[in-house]
């Protein structure tokens, strides 16, 4: 990659007509927590070619992007000098209800999509934290999953094909959009999940489910952590297939159980969920109000918690389902420092804690997740921030001891995107 001082939307201006770039102060605005100067809205898988064939000329780095929300995680956007926009690639190329397939432009809206699957009775059962006011090429590049992926599967498992430019500017056609498709190497997953690290999702092919005609929640309280996990180790062992299983602690501690299905299952089903936990739930919540409940979880993380002062910070545990006791344990420390609140997910054993940091705590933070990743790593975990202040991140590090540029994960990288041209590192 040649390097140059001009400034990049000098650099890559021309490839896109004026009104579809953002400069100054309304691209920082639009990406706000990034270094970008400038943010172009491509509208044709070519025209992203073209930005990335100027970007490796000019020896200017970009970052994929759908809406720009969740662009400052990882710490990547802050390397980015130009910000590549998918969301006016919007259009539905293909949707076909009675084979449970849809092809869309990367940038279509998940909440456009369930609006526009609802009334067919379907829908794409993502559930990652924030991915409802995202795009699908944002869900597909995050590739993180929710509670409801033991049942439905994760993003991975849905993702039929895509359509990607990567970062040596080849455009590539990978899977298809059918759910039985030719077999060899799996590209389709190797781009899911690889935020923005290999190359620009431009189009996705998605498996849809049908919506389930009855969605019930029951939550049942619990005096403390060990009370609450052994609640919810009763219900993922029990008779019952729930599609969530979920321990929340704060304040209070209250293990909340998703039942979705047809109305007579889902009634016996609760029946049985009591059974297994030995008592009555303390709430319960059906159709609408259900459903309201799980989506407003998804932006659990983004919802205001840190003290005024503070900055935000999202951490992220994960091991084995049967070792959930322990993660909750850790998580709990955790949350105690960050004087913060637990979200765990019993059938994967991700366990989220989000809290705030004053500036003058970060060293006594440092240490204490430091220490809560060397308890989970003992035990084959991991704990990786998605949100960190940058003296705390510089401390601790965003995903611990795996990954990195000698990686696997960074030869891959080195394969679609020599020049990293692209500023996301490896996931
Ligand atoms: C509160 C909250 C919590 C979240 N927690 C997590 C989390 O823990 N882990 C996680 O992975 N995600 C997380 N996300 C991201 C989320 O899952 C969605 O993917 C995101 O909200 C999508 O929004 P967006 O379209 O604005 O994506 P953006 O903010 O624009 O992009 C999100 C990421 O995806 C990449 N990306 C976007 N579009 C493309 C594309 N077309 N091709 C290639 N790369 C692309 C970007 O480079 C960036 O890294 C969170 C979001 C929110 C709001």
């Amino acid at each position: 990659m040649k390097a140059t001082a001009t400034s990049p939307a000098a650099q890559l201006g021309g490839v896109l007509p004026g009104n579809r770039v953002l400069t100054g102060g309304h691209a920082r605005e639009w990406a706000s927590g990034t270094g970008a100067e400038a943010v172009l809205f491509p509208q044709s898988a070519e025209e992203v070619v073209a930005i990335v064939g100027a970007a490796a000329e000019t020896g200017t780095r970009l970052l994929p992007a759908g809406r720009g929300s969740w662009l400052a995680a990882g710490g990547w956007g802050r390397e980015a000098r130009v910000i590549v926009s998918m969301s006016r690639m919007d259009a539905v190329a293909h949707y076909e209800p009675a084979d449970l397939t849809l092809t869309a432009g990367a940038g279509i809206g998940m909440d456009a999509l369930a609006d526009m699957l609802a009334p067919n009775g379907q829908w794409l059962a993502a559930d990652g934290p924030g991915c409802d006011g995202g795009t699908l090429g944002a869900t597909v590049s995050c590739g993180v999953s929710g509670p409801l992926a033991p049942r439905y599967g994760r993003v991975r498992d849905n993702v039929l094909g895509l359509e990607v430019v990567t970062g040596d500017g080849r455009l590539l056609r990978i899977g298809g959009r059918v759910v039985k498709n030719v077999a060899g190497f799996d590209m389709v997953r190797l781009f899911t999940g690889s935020r923005g690290s290999l190359g620009l999702i431009t189009r996705a092919s998605v498996r849809l489910f049908p919506l389930p005609a009855a969605d019930v929640t029951l939550r049942f309280g619990a005096g403390n952590a060990p009370e609450a996990v052994a609640k919810a180790r009763a219900v993922c062992a029990g008779a019952v297939q729930a599609a969530s299983v979920e321990v929340f602690g704060g304040d209070a501690m209250a293990v909340v159980v998703r039942l979705l299905g047809g109305a007579e299952e889902v009634r016996e089903a609760c029946d049985r969920v009591a059974g297994s936990v030995g008592e009555a739930p303390d709430e319960v919540l059906s159709g609408a109000g259900s459903e309201a409940l799980h989506r407003g979880r998804l932006g659990w993380e983004a919802e205001a918690d840190a003290r005024a002062g503070d900055s935000r910070v999202v951490a992220r545990l994960a091991a084995l389902p049967d070792r959930l006791g322990r993660t909750v344990e850790c998580a709990d420390e955790v949350a105690g420092a960050l004087r913060g609140r637990i979200a765990a997910d019993a059938m994967s054993g991700l366990v989220r804690v989000k809290g705030g940091c004053a500036a003058s705590r970060v060293d006594e933070l440092a240490r204490c997740l430091g220490s809560a990743r060397e308890a989970m790593e003992a035990g084959g975990g991991t704990l990786t921030l998605s949100e960190a202040p940058r003296a705390l991140a510089a401390r601790v590090g965003w995903t611990g001891t795996e990954g990195g540029e000698g990686g696997i994960g960074g030869r891959i990288k080195a394969l679609f995107d020599p020049d990293s041209v692209l500023a996301a590192g490896p996931p």
